[in-house]
């Protein structure tokens, strides 16, 4: 069985793809300082694949600690990197915090993966790259914007270091993932998103929303140059996303060199507005909801052309989008029975 170690594996996407990966037949050590997850995935995966992985609580940018993880896993045949902090607001009061997490903490996974010779990573990138992009759909070749936040350069920047290491060592490959907006839970009901606090995200908004714990959804702006006046974005489930982490792994175990770099995204765009409608059509909930003013560096519109990960890794995203937000919808209640 081949072993997989995945940084940040107890994380919402980690979890996921902890369980494709489990069910592809590898092996997978989870490495994470759960300081946003907790050991609860674990138990969720379990239950769905009937295997916990090992855990290693353990902070990236702790390299001796690291290396001494890695020197005891250094079986592995790869990396997936998914280990960072993501609230976007927060990393504009909080930019090194988010620098030196997100970036001394890749460089050193990329370190140790040398040291131990481990060949294949894939880095988990972001649209955000593509800033406000001037043509729709995003191809991987639309040019990269400047980021609009510290978050978004720790993107920009972690896939240049990626690229770069590959270029000095023959040995190295990469395969950079670029996400759109990953929502929805492992139909199971077992695993999902756990954000803390008060979310930022839209989807996780929504399911408080309708449960109650949030008295009203604020969307943001209806004033802009698109087909109804929302935001558009590209919302791809998040068990999709995780079959894409198994097919770029089998990708670069099979042979492939270099630095590849694939969109996740569906291809199809929604609303603010098609989302809410989306939601109450698949649940039977209506999303109490009042129209604000544009949050500050929203981009107006954006979604994937995903035609080069089908081409190349035979990847597509499936699941229609009811059945994501039904189960985006059951996570919610399962986590607010084991709250109370
Ligand atoms: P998440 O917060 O649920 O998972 C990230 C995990 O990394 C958490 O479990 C956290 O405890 C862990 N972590 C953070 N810093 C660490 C460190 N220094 N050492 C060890 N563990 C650390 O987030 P997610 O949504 O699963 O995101 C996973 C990756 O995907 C991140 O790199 C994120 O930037 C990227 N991404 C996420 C989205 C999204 O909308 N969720 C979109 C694009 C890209
Ligand atoms: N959004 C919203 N209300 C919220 C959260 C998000 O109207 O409480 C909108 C936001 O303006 C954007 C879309 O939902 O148009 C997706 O936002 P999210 O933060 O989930 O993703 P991102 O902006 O990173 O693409």
């Amino acid at each position: 069985m081949q072993n997989i170690i995945i940084t940040g594996g107890t994380g919402y996407i980690g979890s996921h793809t902890a369980v494709a990966l489990q069910e592809s037949g590898f092996k997978v050590v989870v490495f994470d300082n759960l300081s946003n997850s907790t050991t609860d995935s674990l138990y969720g995966i379990e239950r769905i694949t009937g295997t916990r992985p090992e855990f290693v609580q353990i902070d990236c940018t702790d390299l001796s600690a690291l290396r001494d993880a890695f020197s005891r896993h250094s079986d592995a045949v790869g990396v997936i990197h998914f280990a960072a902090l993501k609230a976007v607001g927060e990393s504009v009061q909080r930019p090194l915090l988010y620098y030196r997490n997100n970036l001394v903490g890749l460089m050193n996974v990329l370190l140790c993966m040398t040291e131990f010779e481990i060949p294949s990573i894939v880095f988990s990138s972001s649209a955000t790259v593509y800033g406000v992009p001037e043509t729709l759909p995003v191809t991987e070749d639309t040019p990269l914007q400047p980021a609009t936040s510290p978050y978004g350069q720790t993107k920009v920047i972690g896939e240049t270091i990626v690229r770069d290491c590959v270029a000095a060592n023959p040995k190295m490959r990469a395969t950079l993932l670029r996400y759109f907006n990953p929502i929805g839970a492992h139909p199971s009901g077992f695993i999902g998103e756990n954000p803390s606090g008060i979310p930022n995200n839209l989807m996780p908004y929504i399911t408080q929303t309708a449960a109650g714990i949030r008295p009203i959804l604020r969307v943001f702006g209806n004033d802009y140059d698109t087909p109804d006046g929302f935001c558009i974005r590209d919302y791809i489930d998040v068990n999709d996303l995780a079959a894409a982490h198994v097919a770029a792994l089998n990708n670069m175990l099979s042979g492939t060199d270099g630095v590849s770099t694939f969109n996740l995204g569906t291809g199809r765009g929604y609303s603010v507005m098609e989302l809410i409608d989306a939601f109450r059509d698949a649940t039977g909930v209506s999303v109490p909801y009042e129209i604000v003013a544009r949050r500050d560096g929203d981009v107006p519109a954006i979604w994937a052309d995903a035609t080069s990960a089908a081409k190349v890794l035979n990847w597509r995203a499936k699941v229609p989008l009811s059945n994501t937000l039904q189960s985006a919808w059951r996570w919610q209640i399962n986590s607010g029975e084991k709250k109370s």
